[in-house]
């Protein structure tokens, strides 16, 4: 990635593409001093910018740094970045983290820096595979308890579980993994939220370990204005077989059909295939953004 045209805004400016370095005692690689965002543009536009450049303040925040500029700057640098990229369709990558002013594992003494980069990333998971609904096997690693780790901070920290339950479901022929938390309980996949359907009812496992994503909120928000009952609870594994349908949701993997999950079947049923348009109209315009 590190390898082509374009620009970077790096610590207020743009940046050509492969200039955008940092150093190897940078302080965020060697101890995870960092916090980060994805989200997409559809047409040319953002979709929740303000959400994202908030959450990513926030996130900096759990991580006790304060990145030195404002979510309204932050937003503005997203919108120029993207005006330089050309591209009208993009995913777009902000990334704070401490720098490399002072070596140990005390950040006093670094600085927060912060870089935006856009570029084409098609569907997250293969479309062929979504439209059967997608394979997921069950990760070997569970969601930190919130007095474990900084849960609702979008920290790269968090995401090294995220990766090794990735990586092992891709080398067992998998297309992702369904993480539980550590009390056994259903949590969410390695980059998305989970959903499920029985009865025509929607149920999400309770956001207290891992990201209420912003995904997450727009589709409870889009299915209660279908009518569509939602339920937020605590889901243990025993209730799976009990569910139709299941989806996964995220900036990334917008809304992608789970066909299994280990043992446990779904079908691409009604509910996801709705949820799924109106998900869509919603990103492209053609439903009011509330
Ligand atoms: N959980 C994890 C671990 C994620 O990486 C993401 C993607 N940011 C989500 C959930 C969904 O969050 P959002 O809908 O805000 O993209």
């Amino acid at each position: 990635y590190d390898d082509r045209d374009g620009f970077i805004w790096f610590d207020g400016k743009l940046v050509p593409w492969r200039e955008a370095e940092v150093h190897v005692l940078t302080h965020a690689l060697h101890y995870a001093s960092s916090v980060f965002e994805g989200q997409r543009a559809y047409g040319g536009d953002i979709f929740k910018l303000h959400a994202h450049c908030e959450r990513l303040h926030k996130s900096a925040n759990i991580l006790g740094f304060q990145i030195p500029w404002s979510v309204e700057e932050i937003a503005t640098a997203c919108k120029e970045v993207l005006n330089s990229s050309g591209l009208k369709d993009a995913y777009m990558r902000p990334v704070a983290w401490l720098g490399s002013e002072r070596m140990g594992v005390s950040p006093s003494g670094t600085k927060p820096h912060l870089a935006i980069a856009a570029w084409e990333w098609g569907k997250y998971f293969s479309p062929e595979r979504a439209a059967k609904g997608i394979r997921l096997t069950i990760a070997p690693w569970r969601r930190p308890a919130p007095y474990t780790a900084p849960v609702h901070s979008k920290a790269s920290g968090l995401y090294m579980i995220a990766m090794l339950s990735r990586k092992h479901a891709e080398d067992t022929g998998f297309d992702d993994a369904l993480m539980f938390d550590w009390r056994g309980q259903v949590a969410e996949a390695t980059g998305a939220n989970a959903f499920f359907v029985r009865d025509g009812v929607l149920h999400t496992p309770t956001p207290d370990c891992f990201l209420d994503g912003i995904t997450r909120q727009t589709i409870i928000e889009l299915a209660r204005k279908r009518g569509i009952e939602v339920q937020e609870r605590a889901i243990w594994p025993e209730e799976l077989e009990s569910f139709q349908q299941m989806f996964l949701t995220g900036s990334a993997a917008e809304v992608t059909p789970v066909g299994s999950a280990g043992p446990w079947s779904f079908e691409v049923g009604d509910v996801t295939k709705q949820l799924a348009k109106d998900y869509d109209d919603l990103v492209n315009g053609r439903l009011p953004n509330s």
